[in-house]
């Protein structure tokens, strides 16, 4: 093991397509991450009172987009043409170029923030302190990704070729930060996009393309669509003017998409089963507080989030940890977003189906730490809950439940502990919390999982300091890490440059 593993901009070793060999990334630029409202600031805290005030106070206000709507294949195919007609000049143009108006995207969304943490509260229940870094993520791209637009211009051997559409389908539970980047990735590349925003934000879909189309040269080069019905669903992604699919969600959508057509260059985040591994030599106070957010965050609706924490050994046996973890979760408050002291909010839609059974029944051997419970008639609101006991190879073990649920596994060692964690399908994120080098090297040998994250929590990934991007069954199609340096060059063809004799 190397502490260079540690290094979030080495992609696994399997998903270094070979073509990606030849291109250098972009050169280190002075990008800085952009920072969070600061909330010790008296003004500050007055600003989110404030535009909480305008969220509604008990429900998620879901809007229906209808300047988005494409009901017909022919109003498909004339907004796909619209678009594909703005990529040539866009493509046209430096990298260099492009990149200079992306930074002006970035711009005008921090002129905006106020409205996209409104948005966000109101339709899909997020607490403030959740959307505003969501918000500076989406500025972060912008950024990041104009500089290395630049890095496209001067490269050895090789000739960059833009796609000319590119579909980007994001998800609901990082409504902004996930579309944006993908958006803006897609433009530095110098390609026209599609943005379809999920059901149930669309208005966040909206204010976004509403915010970064006065931006572009042509404002076709971004084009909203919203298909309500499964055939014309089939018919975008499988449409031939479409050159590449940039999609978050679920690992079963990726394979469906694939199946609508199989040829499709498609760069698909997916889901998730995480965990973090708290070893005897853990700093327990630090070790409760990362669990807690990361299970708990958003109410744990993140394919990133802690579905499990595995004790090993002394931690185990002993209660200490798990008192601590009662009595931080305890003390967590839940509410609607609209109340500036909510931190955990709403479940996205009323509890059903494989989460309801997640925070109600337990399985063989599983008792509740803390028993979740509905806490209005919403079906929204829950507890968070905290089942002990779980155990190898069962149904909570293994499944994605996206809702506010914790489960603790125990292993005698840390090998062990790795073991169990390896054994899930997916590979996304993953936390040690150790004091101990020799851990930590065994760890980085062993673990599968394409963020990894020491003494952290494991969400809340950050653009170029730790690039996101997973393994195994969290990832589909070849790609590198959303937010890293080589993102933008998994975006495009590459031919060998002219010769010049
Ligand atoms: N990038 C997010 C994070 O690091 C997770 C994105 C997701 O849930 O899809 O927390």
């Amino acid at each position: 093991a190397s502490l260079a593993a540690l290094d979030e901009t080495v992609p696994p070793p399997h998903r270094v397509a070979d073509r990606f060999a030849a291109v250098a990334p972009s050169k280190p630029g002075h990008f800085e991450n952009t920072p969070d409202t600061d909330p010790s600031v008296a003004a500050n805290r007055d600003l989110v009172r404030a535009v909480l005030a305008r969220v509604p106070s008990s429900s998620l206000g879901v809007e229906t987009i209808d300047a988005a709507r494409v009901t017909t294949e022919g109003k498909l195919d004339s907004r796909l043409n619209a678009a594909v007609g703005a990529a040539a000049s866009w493509g046209a143009l430096s990298g260099k170029a492009r990149g200079e108006i992306l930074h002006r995207v970035g711009e005008a969304l921090e002129a905006r923030r106020a409205d996209l943490i409104e948005v966000m509260a109101s339709e899909t229940g997020k607490t403030a302190d959740q959307a505003d870094p969501e918000v500076s993520e989406a500025i972060d791209f912008a950024h990041y990704y104009g500089e290395l637009a630049a890095g496209l211009d001067d490269v050895d051997g090789a000739t960059h070729v833009p796609e000319k559409l590119t579909l980007v389908t994001p998800p609901w539970n990082f409504p902004v930060a996930i579309p944006a980047g993908s958006v803006l990735a897609a433009l530095a590349a110098g390609s026209a996009v599609a943005l379809k925003p999920a059901g149930q934000a669309e208005r966040c879909g909206a204010l976004l393309a509403e915010i970064i189309k006065p931006v572009l040269p042509d404002a076709d080069l971004l084009t909203l669509v919203q298909v309500e019905e499964q055939a014309l669903g089939r018919q975008l992604v499988g449409h031939a003017l479409v050159d590449r699919v940039v999609l978050t969600g679920a690992y079963e959508t990726a394979q469906l998409f694939r199946s609508f057509r199989p040829d499709l260059p498609l760069l698909a985040e997916t889901s998730g089963k995480n965990a973090i591994i708290v070893t005897p030599s853990a700093d327990l106070d630090l070790a409760v507080k990362d669990v807690v957010a990361s299970a708990f965050g958003h109410a744990g609706q993140k394919c990133s989030a802690a579905s499990l924490v595995v004790l090993v050994g002394s931690v185990a046996r002993s209660q200490r940890f798990r008192h601590q973890l009662i009595d931080a979760v305890e003390s967590l408050t839940v509410g609607w977003p609209s109340d500036p002291e909510s931190q955990v909010g709403p479940v996205i839609e009323p509890a059903a189906g494989k989460l309801l059974d997640g925070l109600t029944k337990l399985g063989a051997g599983e008792s509740w730490l803390l028993q979740p419970k509905q806490l209005d008639d919403s079906g929204r609101l829950w507890s968070p809950g905290v089942r002990d006991g779980v155990r190898r190879g069962s149904e909570y073990h293994r499944t994605e439940y996206f809702g506010p649920i914790l489960g603790i596994m125990t292993a005698s060692t840390l090998d062990e502990a790795i073991d169990l964690v390896n054994e899930v399908d997916y590979g996304l994120t993953s936390g040690l919390h150790t004091l101990d080098p020799a851990d930590l090297g065994t760890w980085l040998d062993r673990i599968e999982a394409g963020n990894l994250y020491v003494n952290r929590g494991i969400t809340g990934a950050i653009v170029r300091r730790q690039p996101f991007g997973g393994w195994k069954r969290s990832a589909v199609g070849a790609g590198t890490k959303a937010g890293g340096p080589n993102y933008l060059v998994g975006l495009s063809h590459w031919a060998p440059a002219p010769s010049t004799s």
